[in-house]
């Protein structure tokens, strides 16, 4: 129990029950985890807004529903092992934490990842590897994952990440200009990398996945 309990109560059924995310394990996750604790101490009465906060080094926290429709895509259920690319804040990560068995994050901007571990590590979040570098490589060694979730903006869908998912994996990334994208589900079909299922879950808006295989710095 904390003060914002109810302001996220309310931004878990206006805000996200109310635009179609089902999956009961999500909502309970998002009901569950802390998002202020994500956010500067300033912004804490932000946090359970309908919108993205910043985080410093120009980057954002994203808006909870993009967060649940991106989590709910990646069809959790809880043996999972998942990648992250663009740890920022920590607080998808958390949610990962909390539906899959391990999560594996990488972010290239160092400060965001010491300030994400620490959060992570006050809550207990113990199955979390974070590590600093381009994550348009991936994690090799630890592949392949079940899931991957990319949270910025790549110009196209990196099949290095493709090649790290298992056969029925999903890939969710955002593909598309510098201004705004589209939500890109994908899910493995076979050995082929090119065997692949896409869904287009609709619009957003991300930062730069900046690397070698997005956008180039
Ligand atoms: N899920 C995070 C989103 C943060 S914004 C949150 O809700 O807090 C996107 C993050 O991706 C930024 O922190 C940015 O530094 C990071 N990023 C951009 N390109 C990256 C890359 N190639 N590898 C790893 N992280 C990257």
């Amino acid at each position: 129990m904390d003060r914002y309990q109810k302001p996220r109560l309310r931004m878990v059924d206006s805000q996200i029950r109310s635009r179609g995310v089902k999956d009961p394990r999500v909502l309970k996750a998002m009901e569950m985890i802390p998002r202020h604790l994500f956010v500067d101490n300033g912004l804490a009465d932000q946090a359970y807004n309908d919108n993205p906060l910043p985080i410093g080094g120009g980057q954002t926290i994203s808006q909870p529903y993009i967060v649940a429709l991106m989590t709910e895509a990646m069809e959790l259920k809880g043996r999972e092992k998942v990648l992250e690319i663009g740890t920022g804040s920590g607080y998808q990560t958390a949610i990962l934490a909390e539906l899959a068995d391990q999560v594996f994050s990488i972010e290239r901007m160092a400060t965001l990842a010491a300030s994400a571990r620490k959060v992570l590590d006050s809550l207990n979040y113990y199955n979390v590897a974070i590590r600093v570098g381009d994550g348009t490589y991936g994690w090799k060694e630890e592949s392949p994952f079940d899931a991957v979730i990319v949270t910025a903006g790549a110009p196209h869908v990196p099949k290095i990440l493709v090649e790290q998912l298992n056969i029925g994996g999903r890939l969710i990334c955002p593909v598309g200009g510098r201004i705004s994208q589209d939500l890109i589900k994908l899910v493995r079909q076979s050995e082929a990398v090119d065997d692949v299922k896409m869904t287009d879950l609709g619009g957003c808006r991300f930062v730069d996945l900046i690397g070698e295989h997005g956008w180039k710095n």
